[in-house]
């Protein structure tokens, strides 16, 4: 989706008139282009100033001859052109109201092509960008119809994000909370025991425990990274806990040292929910290396993708085993259809995991992208002290899912911006709410969670397609700030 699109010859020659053309002419042109201007040359075919539908009208109603050229209405006009080289980014700030073409022109001042500021235009927050192996290896699926839970692109699939993560083992799950789920199973995590989970997070994580029959504990976040705080975690360890489920938020990693030194002290399980920073690092180390058992989504949405997908990483290998044969209906794995225990129906089908396998081949060049994405829109925000940047705590690497920030909301409330922002083509979405704000997850909160109510309220995530460029995210900030006014 860009800007501006190439034009033909014909296209420009139907912009253009000469000055000495009458006024019937150049309207008969602006009817026939349908662009509401002409570019009005000398007999050399040198620029020498717009004229716009509105120009001839005034014109005619404050009495101006019909039979006067199109060069008289120049008089007392500037118009606007640029060097036909002129960055995409430059042209994008000339623009405004009455300015929405602008000729470009050569050494000798002539219109080679004009810049067009496209009305219409969207910006969905999220889409996936298959260009890499994916058709072929989906192909490769296909034609040897291996396209079920068995196939070669599942174990390799399993055995380069295990990789990725420098973990000993993966079992892919047929979506990311499947996987949580398959997880706290394999601890052994039931009825009786609780689970911590942070306030501020996507509804699956706190699911998942509920699945279990265990008792969700939901604790506040910090300010500084959105994450869940491990003083909180502190505050609510009791006699029934039994794990934590720390969520690296919109990308950034979770204090996970301090948070693995608390559950060490305590005997208990960790189960990191990475399904929003993939490739996020603390000191080096990806998340998803840290905890016991480690989640991975990879809905179409997330940072790679497999359309519908999950995955467990951990360095157990008895824990891996677990969750294989509860994935798989529980079947016993050497006596088929024999069942040992209840299992589910949890599998990553062949053709999630091939695709998976073309994202995870280029995930760096993904993760880079979406920094540079990151760093567009932060460039372009910054003056415009409507937006408090995600912080980078030190000493980690975090990644960028969605454009994440927080809203001052001075001229304009949260949800007035985003719908005006919606009507221009840009789609933006709020913070999660707060578990503890639904009624149906509000008695699983012992403390009042302040911070993530005000996070909550506040922020604002805009969108990270893989296929634009800088100009369309100038463009895309250009909106925002429009938006806000
Ligand atoms: C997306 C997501 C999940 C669930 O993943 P699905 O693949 O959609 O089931 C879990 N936790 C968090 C934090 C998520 O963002």
């Amino acid at each position: 989706m860009g800007v501006s699109d190439v034009r033909t010859e014909t296209d420009i020659r139907m912009l253009i008139c000469g000055s000495e053309q009458s006024i019937i002419e150049g309207l008969k042109r602006i009817d026939a282009n349908a662009k509401g201007m002409i570019f009005v040359v000398d007999n050399e075919e040198r620029f020498l100033g717009a004229v716009t539908d509105g120009d001839i009208r005034r014109s005619i109603i404050a009495g101006g001859p019909l039979d006067a050229s199109i060069g008289d209405l120049l008089r007392g006009k500037e118009s606007i052109s640029m060097p036909v080289n002129t960055p995409v980014v430059e042209l994008l700030s000339l623009v405004n109201q009455s300015i929405k073409i602008i000729p470009l022109l050569d050494d000798n001042g002539r219109v080679t092509d004009y810049f067009e500021f496209q009305a219409k235009f969207h910006a969905a927050i999220a889409s996936t960008h298959l260009d890499g192996n994916e058709l072929n290896y989906v192909l490769r699926c296909l034609s040897t119809n291996w396209i079920s839970s068995q196939g070669s692109f599942v174990t390799q699939f399993e055995n380069d994000f295990a990789q990725f993560l420098g973990m000993k083992h993966a079992a892919s799950a047929m979506n990311g909370t499947a996987a949580l789920h398959l997880a706290l199973l394999a601890l052994g995590i039931g009825p009786g025991d609780e689970v911590i989970v942070p306030d501020l997070t996507f509804a699956a994580t706190i699911n998942a425990v509920l699945y279990t029959g265990a008792t969700p504990v939901i604790v506040d976040v910090q300010e500084a990274s959105w994450c869940v705080d491990p003083d909180a975690i502190k505050n609510n360890i009791s006699s029934k806990t039994r794990a934590i489920i720390p969520v690296h938020l919109y990308g950034q990693p979770c204090d996970m040292p301090q948070i693995m030194d608390i559950a060490d002290r305590h005997g208990l399980y960790v189960v990191e929910d990475c399904a929003q920073a993939h490739g996020a690092e603390i000191s080096g180390r990806r998340v998803g290396s840290f905890g016991h058992i480690n989640c991975f989504s990879f809905f179409a949405n997330k940072i790679i993708t497999t359309g519908e997908g999950g995955v467990c990483v951990t360095d157990n290998e008895e824990w891996v085993e677990r969750m294989r044969i509860l994935r798989d209906h529980g079947m016993n794995k050497d006596r088929r259809y024999w069942h040992d225990v209840v299992g589910y129906n949890y599998r990553m089908t062949n053709l999630q995991a091939a695709i998976g396998v073309a994202q995870l081949e280029k995930i760096d060049v993904i993760l880079r992208k979406r920094d540079q994405i990151r760093g567009w829109y932060e460039n372009n925000l910054a003056d415009c002290g409507e937006f408090e940047m995600q912080n980078i705590i030190p000493g980690t690497r975090s990644v960028t899912w969605l454009f994440s920030t927080l809203f001052h909301g001075k001229r304009v409330d949260r949800e007035t911006f985003i719908a005006r922002l919606k009507k221009s083509g840009v789609d933006a979405r709020p913070f999660f709410f707060a578990l503890s704000a639904m009624p149906v997850y509000r008695a699983h909160a012992r403390d009042i969670c302040h911070v993530s109510h005000g996070l909550s309220a506040r922020g604002v995530n805009l969108p990270t397609l893989m296929g634009l460029d800088e100009e369309a995210y100038v463009r895309i900030a250009r909106t925002v700030k429009e938006c806000i006014q």
